[in-house]
């Protein structure tokens, strides 16, 4: 701890966003950053506290003090090796992470929460730049196979542990690129593309092979994919979208959020395809669904030059602050004001879909109706208030109401696999599935969750990977 006062002298100081009338002109990050002399002060506020509530927070364990106390020494050599002993990719957590460890801060009992996600960002790009981050090229090789499929952040992470052991690991990806939900899924203004493309890079001069434009399953069987490889992991990710069965769901001009999100990926990406545009110019947009997710169709349909974008939610307005119940270090269910909020939105609370109007086959409305949150037998049950039907004009609907489980079709039928009481991959503690030598990990078989808990998953996956190949 360089500066046992710093966190008395020194407040928050967050590198803040671009001004909303430059940045919704582009797909730019919308994040800016510290200088080294502000982050290094910002690093010193932190405590070391006897026990750092962060690092229990943090779903990769980070080792938050120990690269808080370097960053502010200026030495970002040692902050980077602590900060990636535990998370292959601070560069992507350190832009989208919603740092639980923020929350569990210790200074936030009473005062600010030190910048973690900020200075991992910064740290990590630092590291970049300095020529910190190299190539590690596995001194042996185990002569073992491992196939992972799916390329998102837990088959990332299991490629780079698996690699690292001296495994030979193929990653087979359905889609044009690598990255899964952070190459397609999470907007560029939050999560420039380029970024994974540099890590991808060293990856592949480290060895991992990646073949995109595979479905397994389809391109190639699952059965085919045994056969080849000593063991597997599935990564495939949870993507079956939440869908809303009311009348007129079938009218144009109604999508999941995914078909809307990925196709302006794709587009940034100069990826040229023949089928529609799902295009907000103009247009009054309603995004179904009050998460992050939605939040991203806000931000590309304000960049899209939406004349409307609202936004409605099922649940009660959340509280500014921390309830009775829900106290520090737990995770605390308050308002969130995303960027994308910021650039313009109107948000509604406690509205339930009753229907999609429409005209001449294409939707104009969403009929809402109030609803109220009562407690009843233990549970909170939904009443509708009476006299609260009202349409909400539309031109453009976006379902963002989450995901289900993974997809069922294909791979996962193919190879029989048990599936637990939501539908994810069923996996034991070690993460094998029902068949022998494939292993799950990530959202596809704990549910959709965040990059964090992906990238988690998928190194303690692989090193029961590894302890099974070691092993047969
Ligand atoms: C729009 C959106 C925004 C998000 N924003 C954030 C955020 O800001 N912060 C955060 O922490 N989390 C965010 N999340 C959640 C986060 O992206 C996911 O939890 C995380 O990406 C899950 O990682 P994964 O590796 O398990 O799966 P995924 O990232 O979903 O990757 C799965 C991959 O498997 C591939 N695949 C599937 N089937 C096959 C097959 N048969 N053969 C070959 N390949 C296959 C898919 O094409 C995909 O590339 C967001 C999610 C969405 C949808
Ligand atoms: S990965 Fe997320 S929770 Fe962990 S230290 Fe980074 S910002 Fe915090």
């Amino acid at each position: 701890m360089g500066n046992p006062r710093g966190f008395i002298e020194v407040p928050r100081k967050e590198s803040g966003s671009r001004p909303v009338i430059e940045r919704v002109d582009d797909y730019g990050e919308v994040e800016q950053v510290l200088n080294d002399e502000d982050r290094k002060l910002q690093a010193s506020r932190c405590m070391d506290c006897g026990i750092p509530f962060c690092h229990w927070a943090c779903p990769v364990g980070s080792k938050i003090p120990e690269w808080q106390d370097a960053v502010y020494k200026g030495d970002f050599e040692l902050a980077y090796k602590v900060l990636h002993s535990t998370n292959s990719f601070p560069e992507f957590t350190g832009r989208v992470c919603p740092a639980p460890c923020e929350k569990s801060c210790v200074l936030a009992i009473h005062e600010e929460a030190v910048t973690i996600r900020e200075n991992e960002a910064a740290t990590v790009e630092k590291a970049f730049e300095l020529g910190y981050v190299v190539p590690r090229i596995p001194k042996k090789r185990t002569g073992k196979k491992v196939a992972v499929i799916g390329s998102g952040p837990a088959g990332l992470s299991a490629a780079d542990m698996l690699n690292q052991a001296g495994h030979s690991v193929t990653v087979f990806e359905r889609d044009d690129a690598v990255g899964g939900l952070l190459r397609y899924g999470i907007p560029d203004f939050k999560l420039n593309k380029k970024v994974i493309d540099r890590r991808i890079q060293i990856f592949e001069a480290e060895g991992i092979e990646f073949r995109t434009n595979v479905s397994v399953g389809e391109t190639i069987s699952g059965k085919e994919i045994l056969d080849q490889f000593d063991a597997v992991v599935l990564a495939i990710g949870a993507m079956k979208p939440r869908d809303l069965s009311v009348e007129g769901r079938d009218l144009a001009g109604v999508y999941f959020a995914m078909e809307y999100l990925k196709q302006q990926n794709k587009v940034n990406r100069g990826v040229i395809f023949n089928g529609e545009r799902i295009d907000a110019k103009d247009k009054r947009v309603l995004v179904i669904g009050g998460g992050d997710t939605g939040s991203d169709c806000v931000g590309t349909a304000n960049r899209q030059k939406a004349q409307w974008v609202g936004q409605i939610e099922i649940l009660p307005k959340p509280p500014v602050k921390r309830q009775h119940g829900n106290p520090w270090p737990f995770w605390p269910h308050v308002l969130k004001t995303s960027t994308s909020h910021e650039e313009g939105c109107e948000r509604m609370w406690s509205l339930a879909t009753r229907r999609f109007t429409g005209e001449k086959g294409h939707v104009t409305g969403v009929e809402v109706v109030e609803v109220e949150w009562v407690k009843e037998e233990g549970r909170m049950v939904m009443k509708e208030k009476e006299g609260t039907l009202r349409v909400i004009p539309a031109d453009l609907v976006l379902l963002s109401m989450g995901f289900v489980h993974p997809v069922h079709e294909g791979l996962i039928s193919e190879l029989g696999l048990d599936l637990d009481q939501r539908g994810n991959i069923k996996i034991e503690k070690n993460y094998s599935t029902s068949v022998k030598g494939v292993f799950a990990a990530g959202d596809a078989a704990n549910g959709a969750s965040l990059v964090v808990t992906a990238i988690a998953k998928g190194r303690e996956a692989a090193q029961n990977v590894n302890n099974y190949l070691l092993n047969c």
